[in-house]
This record gives C-alpha cells, structure tokens and sequence, in this order.
C-alpha cells in the first residue's frame, strides 16, 4: 500500500479507474479484467462511488478487498452529495480502518431522485477538508480541462480548482481529446500559484455514441477532427475500436512528451483499450 501524493513525487503514475459492479455478471467481467490488468503493475487503481446506501457498500467492499487480496493500491472516490457531514466522517474512518490510504474527494452530480436528501457538504474543498480533519490520507480532487458545465466561467471554475488544489496533493483530470486544453488548465493553475500533480484522465473512445454521451453530462467536447477521424476509419465496430486506440494512444504521447506527471484510464471495467495503449506506448513489461 502507498499514498499516492507520495507515488507521484517518486515518479510517473499510471492508473486504472473501476466502477463497482452491480450483477454477478458485471462481477465476473471486473476480476476477468483485474487479471489482465495486474501484471502492467499500475500505480495505483481508484474505485468510483454513488451516493445511494448499496451502491456505496459495493465500492467499500470493493475497494476493501481490493486492498486485502491483491497488490494493488487502491482509492475510493467519495461525493459530498446525499450525505450528512457525519456519515461522510464515518464512511472516511471505515475506509482507513479497511486499510485504505488514498481518497479522491468529490462533489458529486445533484441527485435525479427527488427523495434524496442534498448533502450537507456543498463542494468537493469541504469533503478535503473533512478527509484531512480525519487524517492518514493523500487526498486527489477532480479537475475539469473544459471548465465544469455548473460554473458561471472557466475562469471562476479555474479559482475553485486552484482553491481545493491547495488543500489536496493532487487532481485526475475529467478525460479530454486535446492536449491544448489539459495544458491551458496548468496554465491557469500556474498563474494562480499552484503546481500541485495534475494526472490526465484518459477515455479511449471505443464506441463513439456512448462516449459523446458521457462527454456531453460531463461538459466537454468529442472534438469534430477526432469524430471524423474515427467515422473515416470504417463502419465496422472493429473500425472504431482500432482509430479510437490510436487517438488516445496520440494524445498520451503528447501528454508525457508535456511531462505529465502520469496517465489515468477510464477503464469503464474493460481492459483491453488500456492494454493495448499500454502496449503501443511501450509501457508493457
Ligand atoms: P466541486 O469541486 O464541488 O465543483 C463543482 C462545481 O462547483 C464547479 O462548477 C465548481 O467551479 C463549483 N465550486 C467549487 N467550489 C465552490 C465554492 N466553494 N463555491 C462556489 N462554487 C464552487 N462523480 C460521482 O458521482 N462518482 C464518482 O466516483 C466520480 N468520479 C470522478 C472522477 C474524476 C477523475 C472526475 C474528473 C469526476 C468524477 N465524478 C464522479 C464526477 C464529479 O462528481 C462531477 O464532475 C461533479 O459535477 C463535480 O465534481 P467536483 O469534485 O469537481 O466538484
């Protein structure tokens, strides 16, 4: 087990981002791919968290076995949203007791169920603070290249980040196709005094309506040279899978030419997109 602020200032990190599974099936599918991920020995593995009562008993016992059974570092990412100040101090205390090191400290997406409650921690800067007044934590906060679709500007959402970035020891990145914009958001962290590790977060795009979806709630751009890239590559699932490697295989590479401090795999609990951008940047052992 490490703290990965402590990883970070050792070197470069790669890492695989898990969302727990909900079926026996999803299940089967996360250990088939924790076998074939293992071996490329990543930094560390995070674990992705919902604010309702079972899907947060399926990260914590994910992530709890995750750091019992294999070799793996583990974090648990954890949202403000639906919860009591208390209830987020406990479930912090049972994730140490558990033998977790590392949180990713997150405000949350404002619940579609009408019945939950708000939370009563408005941002992601008070879940770092309440992880840092428990204690035995490194501590990463989400960043956004594109700007977070609930803030007034990108700029104004730059001092948020600048702010929470102070009191962590570093961000993951929401994933992005340019490296312009990944560059800019260390910029602006710059200008603002910060210079704290910001890890890219990386989506290989293996089925581009799914990931147009999931760029749209998350406010960024599938920009339209990359699209046409990958509608030019064929028809053919086979197509897309092939261009949509080779995109996010280009893009790490200028990621880590700029001297990013690590790369972060949007896994969506597959392995084989990663292996194989392992594979092409030479990263496989
Ligand atoms: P915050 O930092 O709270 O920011 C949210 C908005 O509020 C921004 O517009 C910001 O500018 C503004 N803001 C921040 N602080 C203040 C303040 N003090 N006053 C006024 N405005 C402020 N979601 C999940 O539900 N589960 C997950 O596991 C998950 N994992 C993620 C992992 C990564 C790497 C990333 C990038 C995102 C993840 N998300 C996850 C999504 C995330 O919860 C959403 O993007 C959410 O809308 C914002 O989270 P945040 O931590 O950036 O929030």
């Amino acid at each position: 087990m490490a703290k990965i602020g402590d990883l970070l200032r050792a070197g470069r990190t790669f890492s695989f981002e898990f969302f727990p599974p909900k079926t026996d099936e999803e299940q089967r599918v996360l250990v088939q791919t924790l076998r074939d991920l293992e071996p490329l020995d990543p930094s560390f593995v995070s674990v992705t968290y919902r604010g309702g009562r079972s899907s947060r008993e399926r990260t914590t016992s994910l992530v709890a076995g995750l750091a019992q059974t294999t070799s793996l570092t583990p974090m648990a990412h954890l949202i403000c949203v639906a919860h009591t100040r208390l209830e987020l101090a406990e479930i912090l205390v049972d994730f140490r007791k558990a033998g977790l090191e590392n949180v990713l400290a997150l405000g949350g997406d404002p619940p579609t169920d009408p019945d939950s409650a708000d939370g009563e921690l408005r941002h992601a800067i008070d879940l770092v603070e309440l992880a840092r007044a428990v204690g035995g934590y490194s501590i990463g906060v989400a960043a956004h290249p594109e700007g977070h679709p609930r803030s007034a500007s990108r700029a104004e959402d730059r001092d948020r980040l600048a702010e929470k970035l102070r009191l962590a020891d570093f961000a993951i990145t929401q994933f992005f196709f340019r490296v312009e914009d990944y560059l800019g958001l260390l910029d602006d962290l710059e200008a603002r005094g910060v210079d704290k590790p910001v890890i890219p977060g990386i989506m290989p795009i293996t089925n581009l309506r799914s990931v147009g979806r999931m760029a749209e709630m998350s406010g960024c751009e599938v920009p339209g040279e990359v699209v046409a890239r990958i509608e030019a590559a064929g028809s053919d699932p086979a197509d897309t899978w092939r261009a949509g490697v080779e995109v996010a295989t280009e893009l790490c590479e200028k990621l880590l030419a700029e001297g990013a401090p690590g790369l972060h795999f949007y896994t969506l609990n597959r392995s084989t997109a990663t292996r194989e951008i392992y594979a092409s940047l030479g990263l496989s052992a």
